[in-house]
């Protein structure tokens, strides 16, 4: 569990939206520009889990990697519900991109397929690899409801605590703004899981 909790201590959240009025698949194609400008990858496979989120690959997503995401969320929506939560807690409301990993050990050696992300509010932090830092997985927009996380090829249980701890962003957000201000720059200190 510390480990864990070291490893997805840090993730990035970017504005790219927090209004939206135009058509909803304008808004998916802005966003799918945004995404690929960030990771530099292509999303070329356009999918939906079995439980109905809407999910953009550079590779072919397998079934442990769809399966992953929605007990993520599954595990993100129980405990939001318990905290008398409401808004947000629809799989579809959520856009997923599997992006390619930028590594995929850590600096222990540990599998954990992480994301290069410019580091904005962590330079000259730890974390700091000198302009970028890795992270477990990076929230884009709050309106639609979308991160970015890697593609795993093992160890499925991080994907899904992944999604779950990225989507604790996008549900504070839309549900207790306070305790997201509180918590989503982990520069400041604090991690993952924020809701227990
Ligand atoms: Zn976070």
């Amino acid at each position: 569990m510390n480990r864990l909790k070291l490893l997805l201590s840090i993730c990035a959240v970017v504005f790219l939206f927090s209004q939206i009025s135009v058509a909803q698949n304008q808004v998916e194609r802005v966003l799918l520009n945004k995404v690929e400008r960030i990771t530099n990858d292509e999303f070329r496979f356009d999918t939906e889990t079995s439980k109905g989120v809407r999910v953009y690959s550079v590779k072919k997503p397998s079934s442990k990697m769809l399966k992953a995401i929605d007990d993520g969320l599954t595990q993100l929506f129980t405990i939001a519900r318990k905290h008398k939560y409401s808004k947000r807690l629809n799989y579809s409301d959520y856009t997923i991109f599997i992006a390619k990993a930028d590594r995929t050990k850590d600096s222990t050696k540990q599998y954990s397929p992480d994301i290069a992300v410019s580091a904005a509010q962590y330079a000259g932090s730890i974390y700091d690899q000198g302009g970028y830092i890795y992270a477990a997985g990076m929230v884009v927009a709050f309106n639609p409801c979308a991160f970015i996380i890697a593609e795993h090829t093992k160890d499925f249980q991080r994907v899904s605590n992944v999604v779950s701890y990225e989507g604790e962003h996008i549900v504070l957000y839309h549900n207790d703004r306070q305790l997201y201000n509180k918590t989503a720059d982990h520069s400041k200190g604090g991690g993952h899981p924020i809701l227990q």
